[in-house]
């Protein structure tokens, strides 16, 4: 009888195994990075530990698609490290309810993240290749829309959002995206001239309309480049 239960738990964690080799990462990720880094928002941790960020980075980085940094993704572009994709998850306070505009998709994983927390999410990219496959990637996520374009811009065919998320670097927040977003919504942006000098910024527009600013944490990310006017 021992000996038969025994073997059933070995053929069910197999077959859990078989389902997900990569759950036990996602489970110490979750631990050793986010948790132990302070994040308790009990959402977040479940979609952490949920999301397979090994399907978002390239075939050859997956064995690293759960450490502690940011991995490339081509074009010079990256994939946050996943701390920071937490971390700003959990600041963009977000619900069901909300539709979130994020500028730079990028591997599409802060967007996958993102889904399983709010009503709908609107991705735009700004290298073309990038878009396309994390369309694909994202197919699979039916409240995700990827669109190519310049997030400069914002996205005012879906306007106004209730979260703004900004995933590049610009030197200052983009005005069209501060008009895009609603009274009461709130936008997160890393801001700073330079990889070096950047910072998380949160910006709350109270009802009234008035602007609330204020600094999270030093970081690094990529700039957010202008787009070519056509
Ligand atoms: N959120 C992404 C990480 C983004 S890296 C993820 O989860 O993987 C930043 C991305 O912003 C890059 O893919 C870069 O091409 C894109 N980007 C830079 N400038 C942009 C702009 N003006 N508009 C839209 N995307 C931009």
């Amino acid at each position: 009888m021992r000996r038969a239960c025994v073997a059933a738990l070995l053929v069910a964690a197999c077959l859990t195994g078989a389902r997900d080799p990569y759950q036990a990462r996602r489970e110490a990720m979750v631990r050793d990075q986010i948790m132990a880094r302070g994040i308790r928002n009990p959402d977040v941790l479940r979609v952490m530990r949920e999301i397979p960020r090994h399907e978002f980075v390239p075939p050859a980085l997956r064995e690293q698609a759960y450490e502690d940094h940011p991995l490339p993704i081509g074009y010079g572009q990256t994939i946050s490290q996943p701390y920071i994709v937490a971390l700003m998850t959990a600041k963009l306070d977000v619900n069901k309810s909300h539709r979130v505009l994020e500028i730079g998709t990028g591997s599409g994983y802060q967007a996958a993240i993102l889904a399983q927390l709010v009503k709908h999410v609107y991705t735009i990219e700004i290298v073309p290749q990038l878009a396309e496959q994390a369309k694909k990637r994202l197919a699979k996520y039916p409240n995700v829309t990827v669109r190519h374009g310049d997030g400069y811009e914002g996205w005012p065919e879906q306007a106004p959002f209730d979260r703004i998320i900004v995933t590049a670097a610009p030197p200052e927040i983009p005005q069209a995206l501060i008009d895009q977003l609603k009274p009461g919504g709130k936008l997160l942006a890393p801001v700073g001239p330079s990889p070096w000098s950047q910072e998380l910024v949160l910006i709350e527009k109270r009802p009234n309309g008035k602007l609330r600013r204020k600094s999270i944490l030093p970081v690094v990310f990529v700039p957010m480049v202008r787009g070519k006017k056509e």
